[in-house]
């Protein structure tokens, strides 16, 4: 090889370029290898360190190389790692960007990479790569003569979508992206650009022609990853599992700044409200609420405020949320925002139902209990009072119940009380409020009924139950026997006073032979 000594120090500059790239990643590698333990998805790492190693020192043996035989080899060495850089630096995105990277899939990535290898060692038989492959006569740059092939097509072609595809999913990230994190998502989408650029800039004919500079480069995208690992602690524990706790908690979040923007939310609410996206970021978080339920924000935040209850439909099923605001404050005591955490509190709102529930009604009948029946009817005949309106109550008792019990067993007894009740129910209107007094005693009272209104209700109930028996084991027909009793006009007249009239009507009705309606009158009168 005849000597040219400016092509020579062009070379020899090149070469160490590429070499210094190549020691960088070694450098790399070996850090990442030792930290491995701390440092979450290394092994794609290491290898993306250990493809663009064998991609710089080979290209940098090939540009050292005199014979077409030798620059050959290093070739293919060159694509042992090159064509597998590109994948593994998308799937380093990936995983920074929390997507779980399944062994098929990379699979799948390296797919064509491996063909790109077989048909660079194989290119002396078809020439699908390469259709010409020598070294320049008359020793100027450029260096290498080639012409490419189809399959070195596919390869740009796929290698620039790897590039593409990481840098597109890192800048939809940019808004999503905490203040803090930032850094770290330049320095990556730097480390994208600057390889897309300079392939370019070798495309379009502004860099020497036949010395590829792109592996001279990665030396600096390396740089950029070792500034980011050891300065902004990339890759490491730390803001990943802070990202992950976030997105990890079952409590809905909702960030918001000083001005009430919407600058962060988590997985959970993002699951609570499909709706919500990250272009909604930046935007008042009443703008963001009427746009999503049609109704401004409900709540005026306290920065000590009590929880609020919202409730919210997902997927046609009802959820309560109970909704804490918690102010952000900086450590000069100034608010850089809030935290708007949603917890959903269905259960426990069903159990508190089912309580209520519980607290209010007979379990057996599912009318009202003795102590919601004095609760709501004392606060009834306050009304009527007030009004100056009668009041009136009827009390009823089954007649030999206990008869039923011993004939039927106790469990066709608890069916005759319910029979009981339906037939009743069907008697009664809404505004008559209708509970169970005890075992087998009832008791209705009646808003706005005299007396005689009130013995005509139980003359009703009476005859209905008589005409109505239980079709159970044949049938069961039973009785009652009925009380009634009207508020008098007095001042004071309490509601104890009136269930003990009425016990005392229906006391009457008992003795005076069953199945009969009695009223109270102070002295007592019965009716048949
Ligand atoms: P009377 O005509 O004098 O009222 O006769 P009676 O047999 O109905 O007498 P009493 O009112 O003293 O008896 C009520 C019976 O009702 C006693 C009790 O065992 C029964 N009982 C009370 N609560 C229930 C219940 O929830 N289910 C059933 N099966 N029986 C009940
Ligand atoms: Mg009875
Ligand atoms: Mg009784």
């Amino acid at each position: 090889m005849e000597s040219n000594t400016g092509m020579d120090s062009q070379l020899t500059t090149y070469i160490t370029l590429v070499s210094v790239s190549g020691i960088f990643n070694v450098f790399l590698c070996i850090y990442v290898l030792i930290r491995r333990r701390e440092i979450p998805g290394a092994r794609t790492f290491i290898l993306y360190t250990i493809a663009l190693s064998v991609y710089s020192f080979a290209y940098a043996f090939g540009l050292a190389s005199d014979t077409l035989r030798e620059v050959k080899l290093w070739t293919v060495i060159e694509y042992i790692g090159m064509p597998f850089s590109a994948p593994l630096g998308l799937m380093i995105i990936l995983h920074y960007l929390g997507w779980k990277v399944s062994r098929r899939q990379a699979a799948a990535l390296f797919v064509i990479p491996s063909v790109t290898l077989l048909m660079v060692a194989t290119n002396d038989w078809h020439g699908l790569f390469y259709k010409a492959f020598r070294i320049k006569e008359g020793l100027s740059l450029p260096y290498l003569e080639i012409e490419i092939g189809d399959w070195y097509i596919v390869h740009g072609i796929y290698t620039s979508s790897c590039l593409l595809a990481a840098t597109a999913l890192l800048l939809s990230r940019w808004r999503q992206t905490r203040r803090s994190y930032k850094p770290q998502l330049i320095t990556l989408i730097c480390g994208q650009f600057i390889p897309m650029t300079t392939a370019f800039l070798y495309l379009v004919g502004l860099t020497p022609a036949g010395i590829d500079p792109v592996p001279m480069v990665m030396c600096i995208t390396s740089g950029l990853y070792i500034w980011a690992i050891l300065s902004a602690k990339m890759l490491t524990v730390i803001p990943i599992a802070k990202e992950t706790i976030f997105d990890s908690m079952r409590e809905g979040v909702i960030v918001l700044d000083s001005a009430e923007r919407l600058s962060d939310y988590n997985r959970a609410i993002a699951r609570m409200i499909p709706a919500l996206s990250p272009a909604m970021i930046g935007r008042t978080l009443n703008e963001v609420w009427t746009e999503l339920t049609g109704a401004a924000y409900p709540f005026v935040h306290q920065p000590d405020g009590r929880d609020e209850e919202l409730v919210w439909t997902t997927d046609g099923a009802e959820q309560f949320y109970q909704v804490r605001y918690s102010p952000l404050r900086q450590r000069n005591g100034e608010t850089a925002g809030a935290l708007l955490m949603f917890i959903n509190v269905t259960e426990l709102k069903r159990l508190q139902q089912e309580l209520e529930h519980q607290a209010f009604y007979d379990g057996l009948t599912q009318i009202f209990n003795r102590s919601q029946f004095i609760a709501r009817s004392r606060s009834l005949l306050e009304a009527c009072r007030a009004e100056g309106s009668p009041f009136a109550v009827v009390l009823f008792d089954i007649d030999r119940f206990k008869q039923v019990n011993d004939h039927y067993g106790h469990e066709t007894g608890d069916r005759l009380l319910v029979h009981v009740v339906e037939v009743c129910k069907r008697q009664l209107s809404p505004d008559m409020l209708f509970a169970r007094y005890g075992g087998e005693e009832f008791v209705v009272a009646l808003p706005n009924a005299s007396l005689s209104d009130a013995c005509a209700i139980a003359e009703r109930l009476r005859e209905a139950l008589e005409s109505e028996p239980l079709a159970a084991r044949g049938s069961i027909a039973v009785t009652s026997s009925f009380g009634v009793a009207e508020a008098d006009a007095g001042p004071d007249v309490r509601l104890d006073t009136l269930l003990r009239q009425a016990d005392e009507a229906l006391y009457a009705s008992k003795r005076d032979g069953r199945n009969r309606v009695s009223a109270y009158r102070g002295a007592l009168a019965s009716r048949p």
